[in-house]
């Protein structure tokens, strides 16, 4: 099997009625973005940036930044990179910024991720530039983490806007293009999406959080593992709604997190009609294989009517389906 997927992942990831399923990783480690090559994914549709903040002993600088991104862009070549803005803070402890540790009782719902980095603008400043001058010549892809507002992703916009501006009269070499994106992690922003959406480029849904918040089940408590199931009915309806807007304003959406890297779930996924995800990438080849044998119009179809009248169990009725049909 392990030979199979090995076989699979160099194949383009394409129903067999022709719909082209995007297939990018999440990384966050200069190392992941060298075996990108090997993976068969598309890109890296999520760099948790926050990864070298936590590993290190300092604070990492403006240059030691730039030089990680630099790197993790050069690896990459042709294909697409997308940076998302530090999601440190809450229990994301850094040894150097003891202000930022708090004992914060519901830290996942804390002062983290861009609520942090908008008011600690100097960090995101120092991002900003080290991203801005790790790409020139480049596309420069950005994307803000926990985002519960429009006008906060309007805040980040404008302090990398600056940033670009100042570079610019600095001479710098520039990206050829910078595109923003916001991720959808926080259900309050889905209410907001037709004010969100003619603002971003790209939109990308984590769902780890999204589910946690849209639960309330901590993401991290093993006892509540296995109570919401990623296929429940609420959630496919959730993100059918968001995807059918997003599509609506030709947005175009990426499922990060681990959801979409399962293979059944990546099948009701592109049942609600995505068609872009970014997975750990161990999922490239049983998610490729996954879509390969798949018929994209008939499983719309079917979560079409599932979704109107829900089954008892969605788990179930998806498994024998998929049986029955690949
Ligand atoms: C998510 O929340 O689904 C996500 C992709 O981000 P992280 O797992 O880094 O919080
Ligand atoms: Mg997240």
């Amino acid at each position: 099997r392990q030979a199979q997927f090995a076989a699979i992942r160099s194949l383009p990831a394409e129903t067999s009625d022709g719909v082209h399923v995007s297939v990018m990783v999440n990384a966050g480690l200069a190392e992941d973005a060298a075996t990108l090559s090997m993976s068969g994914a598309d890109g890296i549709g999520l760099f948790r940036t926050e990864f070298q903040f936590l590993v290190s002993a300092t604070l990492p600088g403006r240059e030691r930044q730039q030089r990680l991104y630099t790197k993790v862009l050069d690896a990459a070549g042709d294909k697409p990179v997308v940076f998302r803005t530090v999601d440190i803070g809450g229990d994301k402890a850094l040894p150097y910024l003891t202000d930022i540790q708090d004992e914060a009782e519901n830290p996942a719902m804390g002062w983290r991720a861009l609520r942090l980095s908008l008011d600690r603008t100097a960090l995101m400043k120092s991002q900003a530039r080290a991203l801005i001058e790790a790409a020139p010549g480049k596309v420069l892809r950005v994307m803000f983490p926990m985002i519960s507002e429009p006008w906060e992703y309007e805040e980040a916009r404008a302090l990398f806007e600056e940033q670009i501006a100042w570079a610019r009269k600095a001479k710098r070499a520039m990206p050829s293009r910078i595109e923003f994106g916001a991720m959808l992690e926080v259900p309050s922003l889905a209410e907001m999406l037709d004010q969100l959406l003619p603002r971003v480029d790209f939109l990308s849904i984590g769902t780890n959080d999204l589910t946690q918040f849209l639960f309330a089940a901590d993401r991290s408590d093993p006892r509540l593992a296995q109570r919401y199931d990623w296929l429940s009915p609420a959630i496919l309806r959730f993100l059918k709604r968001v995807l059918d807007q997003a599509r609506a304003a030709n947005v175009p959406v990426r499922v990060c997190g681990e959801m979409a890297g399962r293979p059944l779930e990546a099948m009701a996924l592109v049942g609600i009609g995505a068609e872009n995800f970014s997975i750990t990438p161990a999922a490239v080849g049983p998610v490729k294989a996954m879509v390969r044998s798949l018929d994209a119009a008939a499983i719309r179809n079917k979560l079409d009517r599932l979704l109107v009248k829900p089954p008892r169990d969605m788990r179930k009725t998806l498994t024998d389906w998929a049986r029955r049909h690949s």
